[in-house]
């Protein structure tokens, strides 16, 4: 048997309750009496506090179960200090680490986006960065005019919230609660005599606020730069952080991949056949001479790279990727050069396939493919080889088939 029962009554939990019953009703009953949600019970939530901390320690609940409130709170022998009900509710919900931590609230984050060149991210970069905040007015130290000018909104008796009584029938009522109008939920209004001039009243002025964003080497498309408790001040609240993400622009000539650049260059035959000298400036306005040497063949798709000329790691700047070069090879147009000529090229050139073509081979003209225009061309087809078949073509067919 215990000897009284109040701090299981302010919990809602029988005496013989487990921890975990405790725990769950403590749960319910700090977040219901916060002050933030509950500014009108702080009395109740620091009983409630108080019975958690008790009871949710066994040696105490023990000496509670034993001598009651008097035992625990000392009665000569020197009682325990309770702790105040924030620090348990923080204790509770994981203060710090979750969006819940020790002393006020913290406000909202604001994101912002950078847009940030290749470059930029290459040889790292500071970016001045205009923004607009919020801050607490200055004038009036947040408090929205002369001091004393504060009021407690009279139609809400300052909880913020209305509650009106509808009358469904007899014996049935229905509370519904609202936003108070007249204070748009503050609990106060602003004696308008007392107003500040600078702020009107609104406790908040915005200001053009410089951010000096450092982008370093190697950063990354979407990484994200925090300025911890640059966000928008507000009366009671923690600012929030102001995070900068990172928006790479696409490069003409470069584009990334991780830690690789990658770039394609264009090749006439001559150099894919006979070698060629290119140049490439880097991302830090250096040139480099790739060499092919004459004797080495660069094909239509072939790949390449140079190692170290990537982009730098990030925090690791000395360190980087590979520029990765893929070829196109441009060939040259129609009737390029005349009959005789190409004679002496194709001695220079590997033999042609040789191709037996027998009697009855079909002869055709390539057309040029065009995706678009499948069905068209296949009627047309169609409509040639009964062409054919009128011409008379079709004697050397059965000449064929006698085979
Ligand atoms: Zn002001
Ligand atoms: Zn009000």
């Amino acid at each position: 048997m215990v000897k009284e029962t109040a701090y299981y009554d302010i919990l809602g939990v029988k005496p013989n309750a487990g921890d975990n019953e405790i725990k769950k009703a403590y749960r319910k009953l700090a977040l219901k009496y916060h002050p933030d949600k509950n500014p009108e019970e702080p009395e109740k939530f620091k009983l409630i506090s108080q019975a958690y901390e008790v009871l949710s320690d066994a040696k105490k609940r023990e000496t509670y179960d034993r001598g009651g409130e008097e035992a625990i709170k000392g009665g000569g022998t020197g009682g325990m200090d309770f702790h105040s009900p924030m620090d348990i509710f923080d204790m509770f919900f994981g203060g710090g680490g979750g969006r819940r931590h020790r002393g006020p609230q913290k406000g909202k984050d604001v994101i912002h986006q950078l847009t940030v060149t290749l470059e930029d991210l290459y040889n790292g970069a500071t970016r001045k960065l205009a923004l607009q905040k919020k801050v607490i007015c200055e004038k009036c130290e947040g408090r929205g005019g002369k001091e004393g000018a504060v009021e407690k909104c009279t139609s809400c008796r300052g909880t913020g919230m209305q509650v009106r009584v509808h009358q469904l029938g007899p014996g049935f009522v229905q509370q519904v609660q609202t936003v108070c109008g007249d204070c748009q939920g503050q609990g106060e209004r602003i004696n308008p005599k007392y107003q500040c001039k600078a702020c009107q009243g609104r406790k908040i002025v915005k200001e053009r606020k410089i951010l000096e964003v450092h982008i370093d080497k190697g950063m990354k498309d979407g990484e994200n730069i925090r300025f911890h408790g640059e966000g928008d001040q507000e009366p009671g609240l923690e600012p929030g952080d102001i995070i900068i993400t990172l928006d790479e622009k696409e490069h003409s000539v470069f584009r990334r991949q991780d830690r690789d650049l990658i770039m394609t260059m264009e090749i006439e035959l001559v150099e894919a056949l006979c070698g060629f000298h290119r140049t490439i400036t880097t991302l830090d306005q250096r040139t480099l001479v790739i060499n092919a040497i004459p004797g080495e063949v660069i094909k239509h798709g072939d790949i390449k790279c140079i190692m170290s000329e990537g982009m730098p790691l990030y925090r690791d700047p000395f360190e980087k990727g590979r520029l990765i070069i893929k070829f196109t090879v441009n060939f040259p147009e129609n009737n390029f050069c005349n009959i005789d000529k190409l004679a002496h090229l194709e001695k220079c050139l590997p033999p042609k396939t040789e191709v037996i073509i027998p009697d009855c081979a079909e002869e055709h003209d390539l057309v040029d493919f065009d995706p678009k225009n499948d069905s068209d061309s296949r009627r047309r087809a169609e409509a040639y080889e009964e062409d054919d078949d009128e011409r008379g073509m079709g004697g050397q067919r059965v000449q064929c088939a006698s085979h």
